[in-house]
């Protein structure tokens, strides 16, 4: 067990992928004989060790290099339970050393041309580049903040590469006309209502179009996810593209799981020019949740808050991640996903402040059953003042059932109160759950409405193959959009 990383397996240590010089595998044997046991050290060769609090990241089976993701709870991590959410231990021991806020800087994918090689080569040549003896003296004379400068200096270089160069500064867009329609609304402060649609899973498209159809007219815009719980499903762009050709605007959720920073930048090329102006960045449930035989469940190339970066820098500074120029830049409005539930409040708030410095204009949320703890998770955001930075909609799905109301706990990141399950059990034995679900979302609306001044701008609602019910649920909301035009009635063919 390494002395700090707290509560770990051995994990095998990644090993370079091309042959060393006699003297860089000696540097690697003797960094991996020491770092190994100490900090359980996977040779990345990307080290963050000095912005981690001095637990490596490597662990978490994501492969996360910023921050929790929305599963992370205080016991556990929800891909293996029997090991510490890695990234729970990480903020817990910062904000107890003071060095939160080092949290907040945007830190790179792997470089796979390092992966499995020395770091110390890296260290060594910032030091000597900073002069050896002003290192030294610094670090040893130096007390507190004066000497975390200095160990900066040497380690920034380190982690953050040229080709990334990444921050802890909030980064505005750099356009100022909406690109959609959301965004325009947003802009103008409508309370919108957002939804999902489950992508179909087969090539037939029947339900899909009636669904767009359906749901239309009563929302500002509609999610497709990205192959949800990491089980394939249609792929979002092309369910997208369905809702451009339908009138309908879309909201591409793409997810990290899935992609490599090639496929990413490609992808966002292609869903823009096919008139998608919504993307939804998300890191994507681990394949644990998934159907069996499962996927990769050790490394994601990317995080979310890496995709939020790469994909403003190809919209606002029309560069590929290899500092290629894009000519003709993508257009679109970004997102990502926040969890009120996940972690702790205050450190979720911190990977949500991350967020929107990455890149992110609006939040949609997990789902939300709590309200007290939907505030204790805003007034967090509030402190870290970002509130009017990011357009928030909160998370919120119906209740079909007392059983469905069971499953919802042991979704990572969700929270149900006793006083919700006990209502749809006794609504079971009333046999009216549907209706008693209904209730509790329109309950959940009011009460989520009731924040429109504190940094709620709107609702998402994830209807889990319920999307029939959503415009009963937008109409008895009050929530049916400003320009609501009543779908035309349903003409039965009568046979021949
Ligand atoms: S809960 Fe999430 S962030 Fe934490 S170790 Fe597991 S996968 Fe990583």
């Amino acid at each position: 067990m390494p002395i700090f990383t707290p509560g770990r397996r051995w994990q095998p240590a990644y090993s370079p992928f091309k042959k060393e010089s006699f003297g860089n595998a000696v540097l690697e044997n003797l960094e991996y004989a020491i770092k190994g046991p100490l900090f359980g050290c996977r040779m990345c060769g990307n080290c963050l060790l000095q912005e981690t609090a001095f637990i490596c990241p490597m662990e978490c089976p994501k492969g996360l290099r910023n921050g929790p993701c929305g599963g992370s709870t205080p016991e556990h991590c929800y891909v293996d339970k029997t090991r510490p959410c890695i990234w729970y231990k990480i903020y817990d021991r910062s904000f107890k050393m003071g060095r939160e806020e080092k949290l907040l800087e945007v830190l790179p994918p792997l470089d796979w041309e390092k992966v499995g090689t020395e770091t110390w080569g890296d260290v060594v040549h910032c030091v000597k580049t900073n002069g050896t003896g002003n290192v030294i003296k610094s670090i040893v004379l130096n007390q507190g903040e004066n000497r975390w400068k200095t160990w900066d200096l040497v380690f920034r270089k380190v982690r953050q590469p040229d080709w990334w160069k990444g921050d802890d500064q909030y980064h505005a867009p750099a356009y100022t006309e909406p690109v959609s329609n959301l965004e325009k609304k947003l802009k103008a402060g409508e309370f919108v209502v957002a939804c999902e649609i489950a992508p179909p899973l087969s090539m037939a498209t029947k339900k899909l179009i009636e669904n767009i159809e359906l749901v239309k007219p009563y929302v500002t815009a509609i999610n497709f996810t990205d192959n949800a719980s990491a089980t394939p499903r249609m792929t979002s762009w092309a369910c997208s593209r369905f809702a451009v050709e339908k009138g309908a605007e879309p909201v591409m959720q793409i997810a990290a799981r899935d992609r490599t920073r090639a496929s990413l930048q490609g992808e966002i090329l292609g869903a823009t020019a096919l008139g998608v102006r919504n993307v939804l960045a998300i890191t994507g449930d681990s394949a644990v949740l998934a159907p069996a035989p499962r996927g990769r469940m050790d490394i994601n190339d990317m995080d979310a808050i890496q995709m939020l970066w790469i994909l403003r820098k190809m919209r606002d500074e029309g560069r590929y991640l290899d500092g290629r120029e894009i000519k003709t830049p993508p257009k679109f409005f970004l997102g990502a996903a926040a969890a009120p539930f996940a972690s702790d409040p205050k450190f979720q708030a911190i990977r949500e402040h991350k967020k929107v410095n990455a890149g992110a204009q609006f939040f949609q949320t997990n789902l939300v059953y709590d309200i007290e703890g939907m505030e204790i998770w805003l007034n967090e955001l509030g402190k870290r003042d970002i509130l009017d930075k990011v357009y928030i909609m909160i998370g919120i799905t119906p209740l079909k059932s007392a059983k469905m109301s069971k499953f919802m706990t042991q979704v990572p990141g969700v929270f149900v109160p006793k006083k919700i399950l006990d209502r749809m059990d006794a609504a079971a034995k009333a046999g009216n759950e549907q209706e008693e679900g209904i209730q509790i979302a329109l309950e959940l609306i009011e009460k989520v409405k009731g924040y429109e001044k504190q940094g709620i701008h709107g609702i998402h609602i994830m209807p889990v193959n319920w999307e029939d019910v959503v415009p009963r649920i937008v109409t008895e909301a009050g929530l049916l959009p400003k320009d609501f035009v009543p779908p035309a009635p349903k003409v039965e063919k009568v046979p021949a």
